[in-house]
């Protein structure tokens, strides 16, 4: 029997969906009522389809995180991006830019692996995202390893700071943003660009819009939009104000939420302190997601089990608030996603 449990609110209150059900239920079943897709697990991890983007979360506080997102760019092409890399579970080889938030073992001890895993699967070496002081100490393990290592890898090693802009395939770029923890820190925002027909142009067909091109006329606006943002490890200090005014706009929201109750006096101070956000700091502060459209809390304490979480989310949290909320953690080794 599968280990892995999913969760859904119905009429009816809280339901627990049994392994059992689950094999029952289609490949691509939908579980939540925002429209998300939770995949069958493949491996320890399972993946969920938000609007346009299959995100693979894989985060516990202190021990590895890792959140993997697949985006197409056009003619059955995919662009896989990786976020931190402190575990490289199966799903994070085929990212060719993975973007580092801070140098704690937990969110970047498993680059080397992760470039070894490539170059033994003869993909090209990733591009890595980080910050300037974790360079040479990445570059010496990585020489080290080689010399121990019958197989050497390659890996490129890209300082990045906020406010750069990171140019991806397709229409995708990336910003990283100013973030507070314990050490120096950023998220990332990931951007789209598209083009828009012009509000006096909106009235004509596509084949006459053509000509227009054809004869020179500007009928298309380029829109640039803030599609994904992932924190890393932070204090709620990112939220207020954020840095990057569209850390609020953006689509999905990937937050951090170590702590969840006050058990042991693991209060909003002590989770500041130890540089990180409390369940009842985003409560409080629910208005300023107002415009984001689904919000994911990750990188829970190792101390809670999945059941925990999601009826600690469920209990406390508004129904405003829960109707874009979806968490996910790992728990026995496997991942465990929630809506609300
Ligand atoms: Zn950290």
């Amino acid at each position: 029997m599968s280990a892995v449990t999913l969760y859904r609110r119905s009429r009816m209150g809280v339901m627990r969906l049994l392994p059992v059900i689950l094999r029952t239920l289609s490949k691509r079943a939908q579980y939540s009522t925002q429209g998300a897709i939770i995949s069958n697990p493949r491996g320890r991890s399972r993946q969920i389809r938000i609007g346009d983007m299959d995100i693979v979360p894989w985060t516990t506080a202190g021990m590895e995180s890792c959140v993997v997102v697949s985006l197409s760019i056009g003619q059955s092409k995919k662009l896989h991006l990786a976020f931190d890399m402190g575990y490289a579970c199966q799903q994070s080889v085929k990212c060719n830019h993975v973007f580092i938030s801070h140098g704690h073992m937990d969110h970047c001890s498993a680059m080397h692996q992760h470039a070894s895993k490539r170059s033994l699967m003869r993909n090209s070496p990733a591009k890595y995202y980080l910050g300037s002081e974790l360079v040479r100490p990445m570059e010496t393990i990585q020489e080290n390893l080689n010399q121990i290592s019958e197989f050497p890898f390659q890996a490129d090693w890209t300082v990045t700071k906020p406010n750069d802009v990171i140019q991806l395939p397709g229409p995708y770029h990336v910003v990283p943003f100013k973030t507070f923890h314990r050490v120096p820190s950023m998220g990332f925002l990931l951007y789209k660009t598209t083009s828009e027909v012009k509000e006096e142009f909106s009235k004509y067909s596509r084949s006459e819009l053509k000509q227009m091109e054809l004869r020179g006329e500007q009928v298309y606006n380029e829109v640039v939009s803030p599609e994904l943002a992932y924190t890393g490890d932070t204090t709620f200090e990112v939220f207020t104000p954020p840095s990057i005014p569209d850390l609020l706009k953006v689509k999905v929201l990937i937050t951090e939420c170590t702590y969840i109750n006050t058990v042991k006096n693991i209060n909003e101070a002590l989770t500041r302190e130890r540089g990180h956000i409390h369940l009842h700091e985003i409560i409080r502060n629910q208005h300023i997601f107002s415009d984001v459209q689904a919000l994911m809390l990750v990188h829970f304490s190792e101390r809670y089990k999945a059941e925990n979480i999601f009826h600690t989310i469920n209990k406390l949290c508004p129904t405003e608030l829960k109707g874009k909320l979806y968490s996910a953690c790992v728990d026995k080794e496997e991942t465990h996603i929630a809506s609300y």
